[in-house]
């Protein structure tokens, strides 16, 4: 299959997410949010009581995640999400959720199993992928990649709005020392860990805004042919 993909990888808190939201409702592209896959998976284990280091259950619940992405209209092209029948895209956006899909997500088992899911998603006209490994190891042909990094200090700030936002009060180290510890996981586990890809274009979004970030990756895209 020859579709266009644009990987868009880097740590929580960089602006990938909403980067890769919006380019995929300018461009009409399909949008793959990878880490909600692991988080998916992580709720799905949460639920149904399965440890967080059982690898051969979890490939099991991975294998066989009962969800539905739901396209809706919103702003910066977000999608509903469906698990065994429940919106839960709430649910797994939480920190406990966060932290236990950093821990789903080193188990090579487990990132085997999402690996077909995560590629089905390649259907014309093209595909915007978010993640930690969209480059480097699911999509390596793809034609423009791009990292996106910010200060461990501008995330946790980020974070913090975001959480203001929804009415809840975290302290900011509280947040800082998070963000740390799943930057250290997901950097330094053995398989697929977080990195640029060889041919990524690296981008720093601590000073820049999202439409600023998003003028970047078309001028990357459009020098890429
Ligand atoms: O991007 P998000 O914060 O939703 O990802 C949650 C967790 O899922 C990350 O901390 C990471 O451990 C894992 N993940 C991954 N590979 C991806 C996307 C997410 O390992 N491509």
């Amino acid at each position: 299959k020859n579709v266009p993909v644009v990987t868009i990888d880097g740590p929580g808190g960089s602006g990938k997410g909403t980067v890769a939201g919006l380019l995929a409702r300018e461009l009409g592209w399909h949008l793959l949010d990878s880490g909600a896959l692991y988080r998916l998976t992580a709720l799905a284990a949460i639920n149904h009581g399965v440890e967080l280091d059982d690898e051969a259950s979890l490939e099991v619940l991975a294998a066989h995640l009962d969800v539905q992405f739901l396209a809706s209209d919103v702003e910066g092209g977000q999608v509903g999400i469906i698990l065994e029948g429940e919106h839960v895209e709430s649910a797994i956006r939480n920190e406990e959720v966060g932290a236990a899909a950093s821990k789903v997500a080193a188990l090579p088992a487990v990132r085997d199993a999402l690996m077909s899911r995560q590629r089905a998603f390649a259907e014309a006209p093209g595909l915007v992928a978010d993640g930690r490994d969209m480059g480097t190891v699911v999509f390596t042909d793809a034609p423009v990649k791009i990292y996106l990094t910010a200060s461990a200090e501008e995330r946790a700030r980020r974070r913090q709005l975001q959480l203001q936002e929804q009415g809840q009060s975290v302290s900011l180290d509280r947040l800082l020392a998070d963000i740390q510890a799943r930057d250290e996981r997901d950097s330094n586990r053995a398989v697929a860990p977080m990195k640029p890809a060889d041919d990524a274009i690296v981008l720093d979004s601590t000073k820049l805004t999202i439409q600023e970030v998003l003028g970047r990756v078309l001028d990357t895209m459009r020098s890429r042919g």
